[in-house]
């Protein structure tokens, strides 16, 4: 089964899929990775989530990539003696550190770090933003705040900080028992919650140790300013526009979405984008003209994947809103314009031996018109380096690890199958070549470029590139 687009598809699973019918509806209507949230799955969904994708993967005979999604220090306030309590504008209200039930006045804050680091100035969104504070005197045992929007808030709501600079790790105790628990399911991918620092990913890059790739989520303003790093340090990253929406005035996240997206395609590591692509889906059939433009926006910047939340895990027409999807990415990559775009933000490779192969091989290719770029890759390293230079010819990734194939799913344009290593150079060509005609790449006579690294299974030593013709007839 081939895909005929480059940008792929992530989405969410929930109540409204959770059967081995839905995720084959699903994967047969365009989806590359399935993303589990840890907010809302305990870990016996998780593990059957993950069972009933790997044996899709055998039904289908194709490598899907698995993203855990950590939930992270979500912050949350308490609970008040009558469920809730209604703030009224320009009051004073203290969150502080008795855990006593709140009313008007206050209400328990149950993280003594936030407390700790609270200062005068800083914002206090309750309910994604629905009521706003901003504090007035802060103490290490209580903040006393001024309500700027009024509202009702209740038991439990959740609290974002976006001036306050959290000293505590990214990562609470259910995310070390959930990416544990994850990592021995063998998921692809795990996404990391309100990241603010690259020590953030650094920590969690070192309990992972290599066992699956490390996203990113970039959903505090804290996270901006430090962006380069925290990308370099990650294997993807996520525009998570729920959260940075609510941290941030909503009209800076489409800028900052082409930021991340241009800064992600120069360091050559996946970005994916994320919330409310087509929202009105949750409940209706048909999304509306603006989602599908924002869909298209996605696409036409070279994103690496675009991903249903809702959309697809509670709503009542995931199925649609994958072909939606699909048939958006297939139309804009259809675009002249997209390849304009595409090129345009296209960066210099970097002084390395498997740069300077991945821009010659995109070269070579499109000079020759060749069908396919053949990659031999171990690690994946191969594949997303060629990714990188977004060529018009697909990606076809040769590797023998089930792990490489899986996280490569989430990678622009590449079509990876799992096969032994070549034995010699000759294996190397001749393989390459039958792979590509029997994945409907290319067909008798035609050619394609193969880059390898030589001598064979050694990360990181792409060093050859072959034009090789197809000269066998099709299976
Ligand atoms: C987001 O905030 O956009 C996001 C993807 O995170 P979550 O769905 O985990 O809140």
């Amino acid at each position: 089964m081939r895909r005929l687009r480059r940008c792929k598809i992530i989405a969410t699973l929930g109540p409204a899929t959770s059967d081995h019918t839905m995720l084959a509806a699903l994967f047969e209507a365009g989806v590359d990775v399935f993303r589990i949230n840890m907010s809302h799955a305990s870990h016996d969904d998780m593990r059957e989530r993950v069972r009933m994708i790997r044996s899709l993967e055998t039904e289908f005979g194709r490598p899907i990539g698995i993203l855990l999604d950590l939930q992270g220090p979500k912050l949350r306030l308490g609970t008040f003696v009558n469920g809730s309590a209604q703030l009224s504008r320009g009051a004073h209200f203290v969150l502080d550190s008795n855990p006593a039930p709140g009313d008007t006045g206050r209400v328990y804050l149950p993280h003594p770090e936030i407390l700790r680091a609270l200062q005068p100035g800083h914002t206090v969104l309750i309910d994604d933003g629905k009521v706003r504070l901003h504090v007035v005197e802060a103490h290490p045992q209580k903040a006393i705040a001024i309500v700027d929007i009024a509202g009702t808030i209740s038991n439990r709501k959740g609290v974002s900080l976006p001036d306050t600079e959290i000293s505590v790790s990214s990562m609470t105790d259910k995310d070390h028992a959930d990416l544990a628990a994850g990592l021995n399911e063998g998921v692809d991918w795990v996404a990391v919650s309100f990241v603010q620092r690259p020590d953030d990913v650094a920590e969690v890059k070192k309990e992972v140790r290599g066992r699956a790739f490390i996203m990113a989520k970039i959903e505090k303003p804290q996270a901006i300013s430090r962006l380069e790093e925290i990308i370099e340090i990650s294997d993807g990253l996520m525009v998570a526009r729920g959260d940075l929406g609510v941290e941030l005035p909503l009209e800076k996240v489409p800028g900052l979405q082409k930021r991340m997206t241009r800064m992600s395609r120069k360091l050559g590591k996946p970005v994916v984008i994320a919330t409310q692509m087509l929202e009105s889906m949750i409940s209706l059939p048909v999304p509306t003209r603006a989602e599908v433009s924002d869909v298209a926006t996605a696409v036409f910047e070279g994103a690496d994947a675009i991903m249903l939340s809702a959309e697809s895990a509670s709503g009542r027409y995931p199925v649609e809103a994958v072909r939606m999807m699909n048939n958006i990415a297939e139309e804009v990559e259809q675009e002249p314009y997209y390849r304009q775009i595409i090129n345009a933000q296209r960066a210099l490779p970097e002084a390395t031996g498997a740069d300077a192969i991945a821009n010659a091989a995109r070269d070579v290719a499109e000079t020759l018109d060749l069908k396919a770029i053949v990659a031999w890759t171990a690690s994946g390293s191969t594949a997303l380096r060629i990714a990188r230079e977004r060529p018009e010819s697909p990606i076809l990734a040769l590797t023998p690890s089930h792990e490489t194939a899986c996280r490569l799913a989430l990678a622009w344009g590449v079509h990876a199958i799992v096969t032994d290593d070549a034995q010699d150079i000759d294996d190397m060509a001749s393989r390459a070549c039958s792979h590509a005609r029997d994945e409907g790449f290319a067909a008798f006579g035609e050619r394609v470029i193969i880059v390898a690294g030589v001598p064979f299974g050694t990360p990181g030593a792409t060093n050859m590139v072959r034009i090789a013709y197809i000269d066998g007839k099709p299976k």
